[in-house]
């Protein structure tokens, strides 16, 4: 039977960590680290998401900020909002909350956000350094992950890894940083013509699709590390990931839950990005 990692337990841990130091830098700078999310509308699931954030940024001693806009903000007023907080001394880390409605071109909002503020790692600055092995703010989620399979313990270097899913937030940039890590890495996608077998040999899994039970607990090697990054809403209401978790439980050697994996993690990753952005901008690391 799998050990299951506790992705609240690890993510309370990094945040009792982050307060310690904030509660030193901001001795040393006389300044708090600070944090805008900017949101756009009022999708339930996004309010959730953004609310959280805020809370986890005050609870760990951050100055924060939303910027709530209606969902008929223009292309031109969302950019006026970036380019005031790309401005403000006092952000250190902007976060525009995704998605956009449609008539927002949601990349050039994205790159006009200054890279040294871009805690979510989207700006092309951000993943360009990562594609190069440069220093960079790192996305949240991804970074989640690879804290996740450090948590085991288990080497990466020379293992073979799978990523499920190939998107610019979660697959791709998990991969990168598995490959700066020395593992052997594969990224499976909508056309890869057999993912079991792709699977088979797997001593890393992560899934990043949003399909519920895709990856099946038979597909799963004996002993592997699986990280579940999806999160769907069944139709009882109820959340689960891209993996068959109770019978993957049978033969991997770790697992994630959802809920309580890989989205505490995040917010955890966001708030090391945003202290990351503060020492870049104060302290000149
Ligand atoms: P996306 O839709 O942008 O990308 C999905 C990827 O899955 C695509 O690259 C596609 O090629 C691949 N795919 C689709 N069908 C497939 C199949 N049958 N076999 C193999 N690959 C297939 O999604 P995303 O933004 O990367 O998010 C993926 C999931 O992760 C979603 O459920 C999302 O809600 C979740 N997510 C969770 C967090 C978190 O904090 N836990 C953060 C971001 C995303």
């Amino acid at each position: 039977m799998a050990v299951i990692l506790d992705g609240k337990q690890i993510a309370e841990k990094i945040r009792q960590e982050i307060k310690t130091e904030t509660q030193k830098v901001i001795a040393d700078n006389n300044k708090k680290p600070g944090l805008a999310v900017v949101i756009v509308g009022e999708d339930p699931a996004s309010s959730i998401y953004v609310r959280n954030k805020e809370k986890a940024a005050n609870e760990v001693g951050f100055f924060s900020v939303v910027e709530r806009l209606e969902d008929t903000v223009t292309q031109e007023e969302l950019l006026q909002v970036v380019k005031r907080l790309n401005q403000n001394d006092e952000i250190h880390g902007i976060l525009v909350q995704l998605p956009l409605p449609k008539h927002i071109d949601e990349k050039e909002i994205i790159n006009a956000i200054d890279y040294r503020k871009d805690v979510d790692g989207f700006h092309p600055l951000n993943a360009g350094a990562l594609m190069v092995g440069d220093k960079g703010l790192v996305s949240c989620t991804p970074k989640g992950c690879i804290r996740l399979i450090k948590e085991t313990g288990i080497e990466i270097s020379g293992k073979k890894a799978v990523v499920v899913g190939r998107s610019n937030i979660v697959g791709k940039p998990v991969a990168l940083l598995l490959l700066q890590e020395s593992a052997t890495v594969t990224i499976c996608h909508s056309r890869t013509k057999d993912l079991a077998a792709e699977l088979a040999a797997a001593d890393i899994v992560v899934a990043a699709v949003g399909v519920p039970n895709l990856v099946k607990g038979a597909m799963i090697k004996e002993g592997a590390v699986v990280i579940d990054v999806g999160i769907n809403r069944l139709e009882d209401g109820k959340l689960c990931g891209d993996v068959e978790f109770e019978e993957a439980s049978k033969k991997a050697g770790y697992i994630t839950p959802v809920p309580g994996g890989v989205g505490p993690l995040t917010i955890a990753m966001l708030l090391q990005n945003t202290l990351e952005a503060y020492k870049m901008a104060e302290i000149k690391l």
